[in-house]
């Protein structure tokens, strides 16, 4: 019998060593725990793996910490564009939208994208009528800003770099000019079905306009009937290794573990076109695998029943 079991993640980079900070640390571990908890319950209920991940990252971007929905980054022109996509294995069917900057919760628009609509990715003024028009709530921009993520465009503009690798200023863990904030949840239900889903604010200092792997299936956001995958990293490299879909293929066709699969992808695939970043991915029989190939990635994963496991460092015990 399977082990209904979900996994997250809130972004991967690098470790702000100078800056850490124990009580901010402890908010994400918290902020971690929580999410995974409420899913663990979810699960135990019954619920499905895609409504499952889908409320995970709905209360991802409901959280300041992570850059997704609130707290998601600015772009070069001090605006939001949001990406999110959702996708359930064994229907294979996804919903996605991108570059939007008035849905409070972009996950929910991408699950209304894959429930409402034969369509399958959405961007700007369209994606945003059509979540009007299907009752989710929708806000004004300035809604999605805070101090820290202004200052950290006000840096990257200084340097004039999409990301930094300095300066590391607000205490967190993951030094936040140096980490991916996207968020992303996987899933296996009770009834042995997977699910993921993955949502983001893209990078700090972006070319408006500018659409990363996060909201596209295959990219950064995967599932199957075999493994669902949400990944956080340089975006273009996910795309052009088509990140997600990679895992499902090397196990499907050339019969490698999860583990394997997530090796060889992470380290080498990603690594040797210049990327970085990590996944989260669960198999089907209830395998997690949450490889990183940066210093560190908020993640954890909670199997029904158990307690929820959460870490940050590639050191911490998972
Ligand atoms: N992959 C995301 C993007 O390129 C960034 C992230 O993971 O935080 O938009």
């Amino acid at each position: 019998m399977v082990k209904a079991t979900i996994a997250i993640h809130g972004g991967a980079g690098a470790i702000a060593r100078a800056s850490l900070d124990a009580e901010t640390e402890l908010r994400y571990r918290r902020a971690l725990r929580d999410i995974i908890a409420s899913g663990q319950l979810l699960l135990a209920d019954g619920a499905s793996a895609l409504e499952v991940v889908t409320e995970a990252v709905r209360q991802l971007e409901e959280c300041p910490l992570f850059n997704a929905g609130r707290g998601s980054v600015f772009t070069a022109a001090a605006t939001h564009e949001l990406d999110a996509c959702v996708m359930e294995g064994h229907t294979l069917q996804a919903g996605a939208v991108a570059s939007v900057s008035r849905v409070r919760n972009p996950v929910l628009a991408a699950r209304a994208v894959l429930q409402h609509s034969p369509h399958v990715l959405f961007c700007g003024a369209g994606a945003e009528s059509f979540a009007e028009q299907h009752g989710l709530e929708m806000v004004d921009p300035a809604f999605f800003a805070t101090p820290e993520r202004r200052a950290q465009l006000t840096r990257a503009q200084a340097s004039g770099q999409a990301l930094l690798d300095h300066d590391a200023a607000a205490g967190d863990p993951l030094d936040p000019d140096r980490k991916f904030g996207t968020v992303g949840a996987v899933a296996l239900d009770a009834a042995g079905h997977l699910a993921a889903a993955t949502s983001t604010g893209g990078m700090t200092n972006k070319q408006p306009g500018r659409i990363g792997d996060s909201p596209l299936p295959g990219a950064g956001c995967y599932a199957s009937d075999g493994v669902a995958v949400s990944c956080t990293g340089t975006g273009e490299v996910f795309i052009r290794t088509l990140a997600a879909y990679d895992l499902d293929a090397q196990m499907r066709y050339g019969g490698l573990s999860l583990r394997q699969a997530a090796a060889r992808l992470i380290d080498e695939k990603i690594v040797q076109l210049g990327g970085s970043g990590g996944l989260i991915a669960i198999d089907r029989e209830g395998n997690v695998v949450l490889p990183f190939n940066s210093e560190g990635m908020y993640r954890g994963y909670g199997v029904v029943g158990d307690a929820p496991r959460v870490a940050i460092y590639a050191e911490d015990a998972q």
